[in-house]
């Protein structure tokens, strides 16, 4: 019996060609997911109107009163912007803002 490679090699190549438009066809369909997901998340984002002091389960009185509950609201201002920073830090006390410095390369990139 001949060896038949090109017909051998076209089945393969067949196959392979075959699994790659499957493969291809499954991540264009989950990444159409994902977005689809992002999208919904990003629409179902509600403001949080939760006290930002750390701990407390309020209701704040809004972005006018620095998302403080009326309790904290009577805080000293320090206390409440120390408070504001926590929370922003998700409650792991102060911190540096880590987008500064790569706002400040931008800055140098742009000059
Ligand atoms: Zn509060």
């Amino acid at each position: 019996m001949p060896f038949h490679f090109d017909q051998i090699f076209n089945q393969i190549a067949e196959l392979i060609a075959e699994r790659a438009a499957t493969k291809i066809n499954e991540s264009v369909q989950r990444g159409m997911r994902e977005g689809a997901h992002a999208v919904s998340a990003l629409k179902g984002r509600k403001l949080d109107m939760r006290c930002h002091y750390p701990g407390c389960k309020n209701r704040s009185k809004g972005p006018r009163f620095r998302f403080m509950c009326e309790q904290h609201l009577k805080l000293p201002k320090r206390e409440q912007i120390v408070a504001l920073e926590t929370w922003r830090n998700g409650g792991k006390g102060r911190k540096r803002n880590r987008s500064i410095p790569r706002q400040r390369r931008a800055l140098r990139l742009a000059d």
